[in-house]
């Protein structure tokens, strides 16, 4: 019934947008052909819609299981929802289960219990009360087909049984047609989803939304990390004091952690493999945890747990490192920390993914078809060798809907934002703001490289210019303080935002017309220069030949490119992009921009 409903589905909308077509038939193409494609689309052009319809249309066919949208926020986690039930509205009878996974620590009815049954009463019983609870969260809505697996239901579901919501989703997946979820539940090493699809031979479609985020993403989930304070705590935990082999366990990895930081007088070193004698305390360590928390399951021990799972995470990662990753030791340096602080076993050890092709090219060829998207999927090798996406993979650049004229570009070539030049760069920089507010006020958003820039341009802002009006983002914002941040931007205010780039603004936030007319960056987004990233810049190129474009210039521009598009989000909209340094008038530089900006009056 599903496949039938599918073959006939209708686009929900009156026509495709300017460059949805393209994108639709290129999804449609790649499914059909059970390739990898990557595909490039500018923003405003309906890439949510435009990747999930052709998709479904294609699963009759292509005998499809699942298909799972897989997204880096929740904003890409909740426009797919939304594409989702609007194809529902425009056709009632199709009975597409659609399921949202939403992560434990937003699902989890008791975060102060561990997820067992003598600890948690949503636990307890479980699999008794499964098949009533799975019942009930499958019931169509009244007077439809529709069945809604979204996270309200799920957990209304979940608690009229006493069952566990964050589980009883995870129960679901089995009976979803569409998954919609965070990454990690495909690509982490655990991932359910990648995990259920291979015990059960599901046949799948991914659709990797904002894929441009799995870089990063993929590396921190293929990194294992220790740090001092998770033995620390796990040592005066209450098991390791009831539990001399508990005890003992943790003992012998400090005993080696101190003699390991006790030979490296360096802040920062790094090892061929894993240190040998930790790496065997680890290893033992977690054979004693695992054998103790299955005999004592009723014992609750976070801090343990915690630790138990780190070290676990670690040792495998250590069986398994390469090329694609590396051994670090840093150790707590600074003069101004205490001298305890500082003692031999206070270092912090990693073991850090570079590269997470290698583990992410079997997730790709899991999967009958995948479709990555992203407005910044600039230069096509950097995403190919880091994700590492089959050799036959499909490759799009939807053309932007939008027109030059739409969009001033205008390169500050008297302007360097070099970390020698900062304070020099202040004056001009607020001077070139404050000209622009002059000539066109309006809403704008300025980008800066760090908190402490951003606060010193700000300052002289309101010395210089206290009638213009400006907000900054600080560090650690609340959800609610970036509301009201964005609140500020409405149709008829005027000011300007001050933000960091790779920050919650420079990305995923949608202004459009009078709500933002401008924006300007005050940096190329290049990552901060430090022994880590020059040991990246040395492994980059060795592994790909271009050590400092791969570590610094494509990372740093894709973040560039994905502010300034906050400026022009539909056809309609008119603004100004002030790219603040003169490297941004370098040719190796200007051809990461936008081709469509190539034409405007730079
Ligand atoms: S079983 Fe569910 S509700 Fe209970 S602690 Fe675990 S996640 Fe929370």
């Amino acid at each position: 019934a599903r496949d039938a409903a599918l073959s006939t589905l209708a686009f929900p909308f009156g026509g495709f947008r300017p460059g949805q077509r393209p994108l639709a038939e290129a999804v449609y193409k790649a499914a059909s052909a059970g390739r990898c494609l990557m595909a490039q689309a500018p923003t405003g052009i309906g890439k949510t819609m435009g990747t999930l319809f052709p998709l479904l249309k294609a699963a009759p066919t292509q005998r499809l299981d699942k298909v799972f949208f897989l997204a880096a926020k929740t904003s890409g986690r909740q426009m797919a929802l939304d594409a989702l039930a609007r194809l529902a509205d425009s056709a009632p009878a199709l009975p597409l289960r659609v399921l949202e996974l939403v992560a434990r620590d937003k699902s989890c009815e008791h975060p102060d219990k561990a997820c067992h049954g003598e600890s948690c009463p949503l636990a307890q019983g479980f699999y008794d009360r499964l098949p009533a609870a799975r019942a009930a969260a499958l019931q169509p809505l009244a007077g439809s087909e529709r069945i809604t697996l979204h996270q309200a239901q799920v957990r209304s579901a979940a608690l009229a049984h006493q069952v566990c919501p964050y589980y009883l989703s995870q129960e679901l997946a089995r009976w979803a047609d569409v998954v919609v979820g965070d990454y990690n539940y495909y690509f982490d090493m655990g991932g359910l989803l990648h995990g259920l699809a291979q015990a059960n031979g599901w046949r799948t479609a991914l659709l990797v939304d904002e894929a441009h985020n799995l870089v990063d993403r993929g590396r921190k989930m293929y990194t294992a990390e220790l740090r001092p304070e998770g033995l620390a705590q796990a040592r005066q935990s209450a098991s390791a004091s009831r539990y001399p082999a508990v005890k003992k366990a943790l003992d012998k990895v400090r005993r080696a952690w101190v003699a390991l930081d006790k030979q490296q007088a360096a802040a920062y070193a790094v090892h061929e493999a894993f240190p040998e004698d930790l790496l065997a305390a680890l290893q033992l360590c977690g054979n004693t945890l695992t054998d103790h928390l299955a005999e004592h399951p009723a014992e609750p021990d976070a801090a343990l747990q915690a630790f138990y799972f780190d070290a676990l995470h670690l040792v495998r990662m250590a069986g398994l490192l390469d090329a694609h990753s590396l051994v670090d030791v840093t150790q707590p340096k600074a003069p101004s920390l205490p001298k305890a602080a500082r003692a031999p076993g206070s270092s912090t050890l990693c073991i850090r993914n570079l590269v997470p092709a290698p583990f992410l090219a079997p997730r790709w060829e899991a999967a009958h078809t995948s479709t990555l998207f992203s407005a910044t999927l600039q230069p096509q090798r950097y995403y190919t060798d880091l994700l590492g996406l089959p050799e036959d993979h499909l490759a799009i650049d939807v053309e932007s809907p939008f027109q030059a004229a739409q969009l001033s570009v205008q390169v500050a070539r008297h302007i360097s934002t070099r970390y020698p030049d900062r304070k020099a760069s202040l004056a001009p920089i607020v001077a070139l703001m404050a000209r622009q507010f002059g000539d066109r006020p309006g809403n704008y958003l300025a980008f800066f490289s760090s908190y402490e820039y951003l606060q010193q341009a700000a300052a002289l802002l309101a010395e210089r210019h206290p009638a213009l009006p400006h907000w900054s983002q600080s560090r650690r914002m609340l959800e609610s303080e970036q509301k009201q941040f964005l609140a500020r931007f409405t149709e008829s205010s005027e000011g300007i935002g001050f933000a960091v780039l790779g920050g919650a603004f420079a990305e995923g936030i949608d202004l459009p017309g009078r709500r933002l007319i401008g924006a300007f960056l005050a940096t190329l987004g290049l990552p901060q220069v430090n022994p880590v990233n020059e040991q990246v810049k040395e492994r980059m190129q060795a592994l790909f030949g271009e050590g400092y474009d791969y570590t610094y210039l494509y990372p740093g521009l894709q973040k560039v490119v994905q502010a300034a598009g906050r400026v022009i989000r539909t056809p309609s909209d008119e603004g100004v992009v002030h790219l603040m340094d003169d490297r941004f008038g370098r040719p190796e530089v200007r051809a990461l921009l936008p081709t469509w900006w190539a034409q405007s009056g730079r």
